[in-house]
Parts: structure tokens; C-alpha cells; sequence
């Protein structure tokens, strides 16, 4: 799609994980076809940035050589699948969304922002992460299917549990789920008796106790390219997506970053100078503030790119300054107008 900064190209890779060699020629492909930059996204997915149209088909050229896209547009996965990234080889999460991958020409048209977690490990954390049809462990031990918003599941095989969810999702279209949107908002009654609630959440920091590396902190959702091929070439021998804003380095004896890092729950989209509509740098300014303000969004303008819902403080770029708000959308009507960021900084007592 287009963006500020030129074409944006996402890649999903299959179950979340790109290997090494992936992870380089994508890296490389950012550097030479892209700005450099990539967006490591809430709905488990790498994008190049900055891509010129004209260096759109070399791009493309290079993922399909090395796997991360397909010479059939059609088969190209836009359905989000995320993952619980502590997954094993052969495991029930490993093996849903393997089949699910396989059978996504079998999904009826969705809305856009519609998509799936496969959450099978001992117990849920994805809970907090945007998905509409789920899989997750039951208090029980058992697999259950999950409609997002509703607080109890249907018990399912693993072997069934692909079909399971491909059957919830034409239930959703045929019973009007188009119209509202996303699961949560709608309220057509489920067909199977849901009778088991999850399992109590696991926290983020267990869940990335058990993968198979270290958790690596990409803050506003950013990682350089050139700064991610030299972290793999050290030792990683694959790299995972999370949607906490950082990856899974497998393999790799490099120490792990702090998943409750504060930078890692603001928002900030990438303001001046990346962003021609925006007249003040972002995420300079919501690392200062993040220790300081939970619950933060600093928007290069009324857009709101970064959050479109509404965050407990936002800061809004305009002609130089910052409008602060509460409990508000980007652009909303300011308590305070017009700020700079020293005035920022004093009036949340930030050093
Ligand atoms: S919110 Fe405004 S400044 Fe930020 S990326 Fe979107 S358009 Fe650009």
C-alpha cells in the first residue's frame, strides 16, 4: 500500500518465523529496494518501507526467490494468523496454524482487520492481542474455540480445530459479521454450545521464558534493517514475530531485552521527518515520556496513525507544537494547546 514515505510492503511470513536465511535476503531487500526501515507489527507482520513504485516487481521478485511471498497474488495470506510465540515444531499451535495456512483459499471474504490466534500453549497470552476467531487452552487442559468477546469456548480436537475455525468465520460473514465489522461487535448467537472458559492468562514474560531465544525490543514497532541483519548474523538461526513489538531471536545467545520495557506500551507513528504530514518529531519524545506516562500516544498529527483508538494521554503535533489531551483520540479538543516539549516534560515531570 502507499504510504507517506512510498510503498509499504508487508510480508506474514508462515507462522510468524522467518529462518535465517529469509531474515537476511528480507533485511537486504529492505536496504537495497526499501528506506532501511521495518515495521514489526501488532498483527504479526514485517513491512519494508520507503519503497519506490518503480523497484515494486524487484521487490517482489526477491520474496518469492526466498520464500516470503508467492508468484500467486491470490495465495498471498492478508488474513492476520497470529501465533503464541513460544511454539514448538509439531505442537498443537504449530500444527493448527500450519493448516490453517494451508487452507486460507477456503475463508470467505473478511474484513480487513478480521484474523485468527492460535494460542494452543499451556495456557493464553494472546488474550490482549487483536484476533476474532481464536484457539486457546481451557482451565481443563482441553482446546477450545473462542469467538472474540465471548467469555466461554466450544471444545475441539486438534486435528479439527483448523476446520473449527474456518467454519467460525463463514458463521460470521452468513450471520451479518461484515456489517459490524469484528468479532466483538457482533452479537448473532453461536451455533455450538460454548461450555469451557479459558485458562488463566499466562503473562508475556513467561510465555517468552519458554521460546527458543531471546525477546529483542523493537520500540514504536522499529527495527533498522542494518541493525537486525547484524544481530543475525552473530547467531540467530531464525527470527519470530511476537505482537508485543519485538521478536524472538532463535538460537541466539544475545541477552534478552525487557518485554515490560515502557517504550514498548506507547504509541508514536514516526512524525518529522518521516512522515511529510507531520510537523514535529515523535518518538524522540514518547521514549523520554514513556517511564512516565502510562497509557501514552504521541501523534505526528490529527491522523493518528499509531492508535486510532483512544489512549488515557495523547499528544498531537501541530504547527510545531503538541496539543495534550486526555482519554482522547489524536486530534481531539485540547486541555492544553500548544506545547513544546520542555513544557511536556515539567508538566509530567519527566527528566
Ligand atoms: S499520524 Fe500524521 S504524522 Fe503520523 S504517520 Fe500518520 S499522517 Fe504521518
Amino acid at each position: 500500500m502507499m504510504a507517506g514515505d512510498g510503498l509499504l510492503v508487508r510480508v506474514r511470513p508462515s507462522l510468524g518465523r522467518m529462518s535465517r536465511e529469509q531474515a537476511i535476503g528480507f533485511c537486504e531487500a529492505a536496504l537495497t529496494l526499501g528506506s532501511g526501515h521495518i515495521d514489526v507489527t501488532n498483527r504479526a507482520a514485517f513491512q519494508i518501507r520507503g519503497v519506490p513504485e518503480a523497484d515494486h516487481r524487484a521487490l517482489m521478485e526477491r520474496l518469492i526467490a526466498i520464500g516470503l511471498a508467492h508468484a500467486d497474488e491470490e495465495r498471498d495470506a492478508h488474513v492476520p494468523i497470529l501465533i503464541n510465540p513460544d511454539w514448538h515444531e509439531g505442537d498443537d499451535s504449530a500444527l493448527i496454524a500450519t493448516e490453517l495456512t494451508a487452507r486460507l483459499r477456503e475463508l470467505p471474504d473478511l474484513p480487513a482487520k478480521v484474523g485468527f490466534a492460535i494460542d494452543a500453549g499451556p495456557a493464553p497470552v494472546l488474550s490482549d492481542a487483536s484476533a476474532d476467531f481464536r484457539v486457546e487452552r481451557a482451565a481443563s487442559g482441553a482446546l477450545i474455540l473462542r469467538a472474540d468477546g465471548r467469555i466461554k469456548g466450544t471444545p475441539v480436537n486438534t486435528a479439527d480445530a483448523a476446520e473449527g475455525l474456518i467454519r467460525m468465520a463463514h458463521r460470521f460473514v452468513a450471520s451479518g459479521g461484515v456489517q459490524a465489522g469484528r468479532m466483538a461487535r457482533h452479537n448473532a448467537p453461536l451455533s455450538e454450545e460454548a461450555i469451557e472458559a479459558p485458562a488463566p492468562a499466562r503473562s508475556r514474560a513467561v510465555a517468552l521464558a519458554a521460546t527458543p531465544g531471546p525477546f529483542h525490543a523493537a520500540p514504536f514497532g522499529r527495527i533498522e534493517a542494518a541493525e537486525l541483519l547484524a544481530i543475525i548474523a552473530d547467531d540467530a538461526r531464525a527470527v519470530r514475530v511476537t505482537p508485543w513489538r519485538g521478536l524472538v531471536l532463535e538460537g541466539s545467545g544475545a541477552p534478552a531485552d525487557d518485554p515490560s520495557d515502557p517504550r514498548l506500551a506507547a504509541d508514536a507513528c514516526p512524525g518529522a521527518p518521516a512522515c511529510p504530514q507531520s510537523s514535529v518529531a515523535t518518538r524522540e519524545l514518547a521514549a523520554r515520556l514513556a517511564p512516565y506516562v502510562p497509557g501514552l500516544h504521541v501523534s505526528g498529527c490529527a491522523k493518528g496513525c499509531a492508535r486510532p483508538s483512544q489512549a488515557a494521554v495523547v499528544l498531537t503535533g501541530r504547527e510545531g507544537v503538541f496539543d495534550l489531551a486526555f482519554n482522547a483520540r489524536a486530534g481531539a479538543p485540547p486541555l492544553h494547546a500548544g506545547l513544546w516539549p520542555d513544557q511536556i516534560f515539567a508538566h509530567f515531570g519527566a527528566h
